[in-house]
């Protein structure tokens, strides 16, 4: 089995091969920066970072006398992970108890997928965990949600059919009750229309705060790595309505698309606490700007 690395290399190879090539010629010239802007454009870096990036990059360029295009390659390296650096943060637990943490995300971005992961990844720092299923619609959402608590062993807080605010305020209160550290709150991802879906999630957002005066602790939005300028329209549409305070970007492992984390540094520099590369359960990576930027440019 490959390592994390290997498979983020592995799928952000399918956005970096076309930016790589780019640099295979002889001559620093506009007709190679023309190919780099249409590369990085290609990998959904979006108009505003890929025009940062190549201001950077050609600064860097004479700063440093560099006449090599295998060289530049490197600078746009150094130019990409100051780009995405202040995306590089952990996510902190223990400040309160319990964390609250809400997960929101639209449906298939990976969001039950990374519920579970993360709580894998909690309870291997020997933090307690309680889950709630706040998707009171989607039966098959509880039903997913519970296979992962069950696979954690870890305590579900669900209701059939039930209001999905109240769910949530039952949840952390019995975080609190239980002494648990960490309370996970599943969200909806899709509802007859995207206004009611911000709707509720504001609503289930108003009453944990009432459950806990200090809480929810962070909002996650999970995004789908491979969905581009769409998952950046997310990142806008949800932090608009939520505030978010981290992302969890998905399937790394195979993405064509890996520029759009560029792109939201640039326009919405939301912390990325976690990325996705791959299916299983240990599956989940803490982001380092400086390890995507080479994997990306491999
Ligand atoms: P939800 O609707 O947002 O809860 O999405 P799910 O968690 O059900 O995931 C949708 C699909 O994406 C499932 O087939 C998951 O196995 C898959 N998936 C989730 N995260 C990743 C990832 O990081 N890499 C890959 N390759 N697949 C993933």
């Amino acid at each position: 089995r490959q390592s994390w690395m290997e498979r983020l290399k592995a799928g952000l190879r399918k956005t970096g091969s076309s930016i790589a090539t780019v640099f295979t010629g002889t001559q620093i010239n506009d007709a190679l920066y023309e190919e780099l802007e249409d590369a990085l454009l290609m990998a959904d870096t979006g108009v505003k970072a890929t025009q940062h990036l190549l201001e950077d990059l050609k600064r860097r360029v004479k700063d440093t006398k560099t006449t090599e295009p295998a060289a530049v390659k490197a600078l746009l390296a150094d130019a990409l992970t100051d780009l995405l650096k202040p995306l590089e943060k952990q996510l902190t637990i223990g400040e309160h108890q319990p964390t609250v943490v809400m997960v929101a995300g639209v449906n298939g971005a990976g969001k039950t997928t990374s519920i579970g992961k993360l709580t894998k990844h909690l309870a291997d720092s020997d933090q307690t965990v309680l889950l709630a299923a706040a998707d009171t619609f989607r039966a098959a959402a509880r039903e997913q949600l519970g296979v992962w608590a069950n696979r954690n062993t870890v305590e579900i807080i669900s209701q059939e059919g039930g209001d999905p605010a109240a769910v949530s305020f039952d949840a952390v209160s019995a975080g609190k009750a239980r002494k648990k550290d960490v309370v996970l709150v599943d969200t909806a991802g899709r509802l007859p229309t995207q206004l009611h879906l911000m709707e509720e999630l504001r609503k289930i957002k108003r009453v944990v705060n009432k459950a806990d005066g200090t809480a929810p602790h962070e909002v996650l939005l999970v995004i789908d790595g491979n969905t581009g300028q769409n998952a950046l329209a997310q990142v806008r549409a949800f932090d608009d309505a939520l505030q978010l305070t981290g992302l969890i970007v998905t399937k790394l492992d195979g993405t064509a698309k890996g520029g759009v984390l560029a792109a939201i540094a640039q326009e919405r520099p939301i912390p990325v606490y976690f990325i996705g590369v791959g299916e299983k359960i240990e599956d989940l990576e803490t982001f380092s700007a400086r390890e995507f930027s080479q994997a990306l440019l491999s």
